[in-house]
């Protein structure tokens, strides 16, 4: 099973990600994941992405393209995946399908999971003062800046993906488990 995991910055993807992952045997691919390794590992790429990604802002198309169809030529992705926080721009979903036909991939389904702009702004302020969980863009500057973001480049991608049926809208104010639930439900 092929899915694309869709929701603004806080929404739970990644919980839900793992839940997924466990429950279908598939593999997670987060480009945030990647980029956060590449800085950590002060590789040229997250030297160059670092300060975008403190910002809040996205990483240029190219970069992120360039890391995705690296890896979704890895053989692992063979048994399914999960793209996690990508695509973000209607660019990058554009480019994504181009690669999915050249390898003759599909995606089953497109989970948005939808939350109101306040509950984010919580739970995320939430996040940043558990310090041992902290990411460097989780304070609240940023945070409205990626949730502007999420709203002015992001959303727009889901029109591209309402025109295939195989959009799925889940309500991401019910619990994690619940929102598990939903999900299971709709697949
Ligand atoms: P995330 O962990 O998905 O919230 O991503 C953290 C940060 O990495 C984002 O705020 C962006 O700066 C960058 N990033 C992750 N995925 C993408 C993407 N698909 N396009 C552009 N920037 C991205």
């Amino acid at each position: 099973m092929n899915l694309i995991l869709f929701g603004p910055p806080g929404a739970g993807k990644g919980t839900q990600a793992k839940f997924l992952i466990n429950k279908f045997n598939i593999i997670q691919i987060s480009t945030g994941d990647i980029l956060r390794e590449e800085v950590r590992s002060k590789t040229d790429l997250g030297l160059s992405a670092k300060n975008i990604m403190d910002r809040g802002d996205l990483v240029p198309d190219e970069i992120i393209m360039s890391i995705i169809e690296k890896r979704l030529s890895k053989p692992d992705c063979n048994n399914g995946f999960i793209l996690d926080g990508f695509p973000r721009t209607l660019n990058q979903a554009i480019e994504l399908d181009k690669i999915l036909k050249k390898h003759q991939i599909d995606i089953d389904k497109i989970i948005e999971i939808d939350v109101e702009e306040e509950i984010l702004i919580q739970r995320i302020t939430t996040r940043a003062l558990e310090t041992n969980n902290s990411r460097d863009d989780d304070n609240s500057n940023v945070l409205k800046n990626r949730i502007e973001i999420y709203k002015k480049d992001t959303k727009p991608v889901l029109n591209f993906y309402s025109n295939m049926d195989k959009l799925i809208t889940i309500n991401g104010m019910l619990s994690i488990d619940e929102v598990s639930e939903e999900i299971l439900n709709s697949l």
